[in-house]
């Protein structure tokens, strides 16, 4: 099948074997990978790397951010929808609009926040020309989005020196915080779960994020 850009093959073929490697790297859930075989990552990243969109690398979008890789994107998703499988999530840091559209492709109801205006642009127009229907919101994520919480699950995709108040306060009974927590080079991948008023820690991998910043993160 050829689709507008006339390569859906090609890039079909490549997307078949990113899902095999995320396979082999440990990610299991049938569902999580059959939306990473779905989504066109290729439409997420910066043209001088489409056509590298599908190695699993965290390429440049602009603005000293990057694209998580893919492996890191299945990481945190399969920590989430293992956890809470449906309703609403909110992700910090819009970044390339990639992992808004993983969760989105699982069935969540998705809200996203990004603080530089210009990914939150390049974002919306990806997000867009595929008709993926995420909320977005352009400001200070560690404040998170009062008006639409209680939140399933939030989704912290930069390096945070702590669990911002804010957001644990809009996490639902139940619900799942999924979030790097560290210093600024390196961070442990912390699942957050509330139950009532009580806070449950688990602590994962180490990874390296670029920096979560605004009130409740790093200073700029
Ligand atoms: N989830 C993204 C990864 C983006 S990298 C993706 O799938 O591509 C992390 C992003 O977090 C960057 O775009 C950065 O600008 C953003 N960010 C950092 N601090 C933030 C904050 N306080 N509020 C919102 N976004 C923030």
């Amino acid at each position: 099948m050829t689709d507008r850009m006339g390569d859906e093959g090609g890039m079909a073929r490549q997307r078949r074997e990113m899902v095999e490697q995320l396979k082999s790297y440990g990610i299991g859930n049938p569902r999580v990978l059959e939306v990473f075989g779905m989504v066109r990552r290729e439409l997420f990243v910066d043209e001088a790397t489409r056509a590298y969109a599908y190695d699993d690398c965290a390429w440049p979008i602009g603005y000293g951010q990057t694209i998580s890789q893919p492996y890191t994107v299945a990481y945190m998703t399969s920590l989430l929808f293992e956890r809470r499988p449906a309703g609403k999530v909110l992700e910090i840091g819009t970044g390339s609009g990639y992992q808004a559209a993983i969760l989105d492709a699982l069935g969540y109801r998705v809200f996203t926040i990004e603080r530089i205006a210009g990914l939150f642009e390049m974002a919306g127009r990806a997000l867009e020309s595929l008709d993926i229907p995420v909320e977005r919101r352009l400001g200070d994520g560690t404040l998170g989005w009062p008006e639409e919480a209680p939140f399933d699950g939030i989704v912290i995709t930069a390096a945070a020196p702590h669990a911002p108040q804010p957001l644990l306060d809009q996490l639902a009974d139940g619900g799942v915080m999924v979030a790097p927590i560290g210093d600024l080079a390196f961070q442990q991948m912390t699942v957050i779960r509330r139950i009532g008023q009580r806070f449950e820690h688990e602590v994962f991998h180490g990874f390296a994020f670029v920096p979560l910043c605004g009130r409740e993160g790093w200073p700029e």
